[in-house]
């Protein structure tokens, strides 16, 4: 039995986020703890816990899932580049056991990351 958490409760509306984004196949919504002028996280409506159990969505819906994350980048309008992220576990620092993808942008990023 999986967790019910903070984005499935936002995915079904019952508390508020700020959408940018909604299809039958992704929510994308506000990071509540913005790490730049621009994050947004990429949910997929089809539930699985995280990166590492993507293979459970099935390569249709997880190939929708991957083309709906470029394309809500490619709304944000982040012509000077952008990162993706998905953290996976505890060394990601996942907070959340539901997959999402960071869309951060509209500033410079460094690398390695910390
Ligand atoms: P993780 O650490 O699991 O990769 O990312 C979870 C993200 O969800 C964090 O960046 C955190 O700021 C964001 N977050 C946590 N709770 C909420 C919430 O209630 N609403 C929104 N919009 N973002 C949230």
């Amino acid at each position: 039995m999986q967790q019910d958490t903070i984005f499935d409760k936002i995915i079904r509306k019952e508390i508020p986020a700020d959408i940018v984004y909604e299809d039958d196949v992704v929510m994308a919504i506000k990071d509540i703890n913005p790490q730049g002028p621009i994050h947004v996280l990429v949910l997929p409506k089809n539930k699985v816990t995280g990166f590492d159990r993507i293979e459970e969505m099935g390569a249709v819906e997880a190939g929708k899932y991957i083309i709906a994350i470029s394309k809500v980048a490619e709304k944000l309008n982040l012509k000077d580049g952008y990162r993706i992220v998905f953290n996976v576990g505890k060394h990601g620092q996942q907070t959340v056991p539901y997959i999402h993808a960071h869309i951060i942008g509209g500033r410079q990023m460094g690398w390695p990351p910390g």
